[in-house]
């Protein structure tokens, strides 16, 4: 059966200089005929190349644009297909006249969400990595995400696990030449060769695990969390680092209790600080009405608080200038060498040494004048960039849980293998684990029985994509 034939706007909705839509399917030429007319046949004459069309409703001949129209013939196009293009203006009566016009013809239906990539994919287009690159590429924000999604989506990932599999697929064979084959019918050393080979395979691929989720890290965004006691000023530096140039997303507000949140891009780096309900003992204080239900409240804050300091990748304590060096218990119980120590307030008198806690330096700053904020993001900056390039190397991170839990089966089937004695006379267990080690590979890129992860994986792209 062949395709259905597919369509959708591949450009952003709303008001702009042009728009885009894309159709692509055995349709595509016919659609591309019907709404171009003459200059069809010039934009197929020239595939690739921008050809200039007045663009008319089939069924009424009313012209709906003047843009341009693009043909690329299968199997040299984004999806393996024939695709055509309609580049228009990017007004929201051209965009629907053209795809209603689409929407009439036979054969034709829009697109769901990831297809085009999806059918890119079936065709032999990109794997599974370079498809997950092409996702976050579109969702890049900073610097350093877009260099790491371009880099999957040119198939660096994808590449090492295939070389990966196809060295693990040539170690089965060997495996497999011993079971059908007597001894005396191989080369000698070639079994002992085969488990040297998985033997390195398993180091490489135990490194290449070893990265503290710096490829996850870098898609999810790094997660900072500011603890400290009531009144120290923990809102008020939230609201210094979100004023900042480099706030790209303005802070949104949960629950007065709730953790608040800004996303930075500090040097490249995508990172989330989130601001979190004062630490302290509830029912201590008397500043709470009595029976409203208030304590309940702070006490479920400060549950979260908690939970959101131990989940983040980098704490920010903050301590209040006024009480130093009376610092607050709760908070120093919290302070480990992944958090940066700030004493806040120091406009109002100078601290008193020791500027340190737990012995963790201390900046001090202050979040209503704005002094020693630029030293903060520069030590924050300085730590996120140490995480990231901690197990920085020539080789590409693995960006998601599923990499991750794919790559962690095939290093425990190679764990099983290399746990079974040389030559202990069983080569079919050998083989089956070298076997389930090389599909777990195969899973990641897409070689292999990937129906089931395919939905979720496109799923996660817009229409149009
Ligand atoms: P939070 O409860 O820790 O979030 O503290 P807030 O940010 O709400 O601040 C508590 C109080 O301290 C407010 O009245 C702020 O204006 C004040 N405050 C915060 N930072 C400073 C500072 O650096 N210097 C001075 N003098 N006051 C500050």
């Amino acid at each position: 059966m062949s395709p259905q034939t597919i369509y959708a706007l591949a450009s952003a909705g709303g008001r702009a200089g042009i728009a885009v839509i894309r159709v692509s399917g055995p349709e595509a030429a016919a659609a591309l005929t019907a709404l171009a007319g003459e200059s069809s046949a010039e934009a197929q004459d020239h595939p690739r190349r921008a050809t200039r069309a007045l663009l008319d409703d089939p069924g009424t001949s009313a012209p709906i644009d003047d843009g341009l129209v693009i043909w690329f013939p299968a199997p040299n196009s984004f999806t393996g297909e024939d695709v055509s293009e309609f580049h228009l203006h990017g007004g929201p009566a051209v965009i629907t006249g053209v795809l209603e016009a689409l929407a009439a013809m036979a054969g034709l239906r829009m697109a769901t969400p990831g297809e085009f990539t999806r059918r890119a994919f079936e065709n032999g287009k990109m794997d599974l990595t370079a498809a997950e690159g092409l996702a976050d590429l579109i969702d890049a924000e900073t610097v350093a995400q877009r260099r790491q999604a371009l880099r999957q989506l040119e198939g660096e990932l994808g590449r090492l696990y295939e070389d990966w599999r196809q060295r693990l697929l040539g170690a089965l064979a060997h495996g497999e030449a011993g079971i059908d084959f007597s001894d005396e019918d191989l080369p000698a050393g070639i079994e002992a060769a085969a488990r040297k080979d998985v033997a390195q395979l398993e180091r490489a691929l135990a490194d290449h695990l070893k990265d503290k989720r710096r490829g996850e890290r870098l898609r999810d965004g790094y997660h900072i969390a500011i603890i400290g006691p009531p009144n120290a000023g923990k809102s008020s530096l939230l609201n210094q680092l979100a004023r900042r140039d480099a706030a790209i997303v303005s802070s949104t507000a949960g629950t007065t209790r709730d953790v608040i949140e800004v996303h930075l891009d500090l040097g490249g780096y995508p990172v989330t600080v989130a601001d979190t309900a004062g630490l302290r003992d509830v029912g201590e204080k008397g500043d709470t009405v009595q029976g409203s239900g208030n304590d309940e409240i702070e006490a479920e804050g400060i549950r979260r608080a908690r939970a959101h300091a131990a989940d983040a990748d980098l704490r920010l304590a903050v301590f209040d200038g006024e009480a130093w060096p009376e610092a607050d218990p709760a908070t120093v119980g919290l302070v480990d060498d992944s958090t940066i120590v700030v004493i806040n307030k120091c406009d109002l008198a100078p601290l008193a040494a020791p500027l340190a806690v737990n012995e963790q330096a201390a900046l001090a700053i202050s979040a209503l004048t704005g002094d020693g904020i630029e030293g903060l993001l520069e030590t924050i900056t300085e730590r996120v960039a140490a995480l990231m390039n901690a197990a920085a190397s020539p080789a590409p991170a693995l960006t998601r849980t599923r990499h991750r839990e794919a790559l962690e089966e095939c290093r425990a089937a190679l764990g099983r293998f290399l746990a079974l004695d040389a030559g202990a006379g069983t080569p079919e267990l050998a083989a089956e684990d070298l076997r389930l080690a090389a599909r777990a590979l195969g899973r990641i890129t897409g070689r292999v029985d990937v129906d089931d992860v395919l939905d979720v994986i496109f799923r996660d792209f817009c229409i149009g994509k």
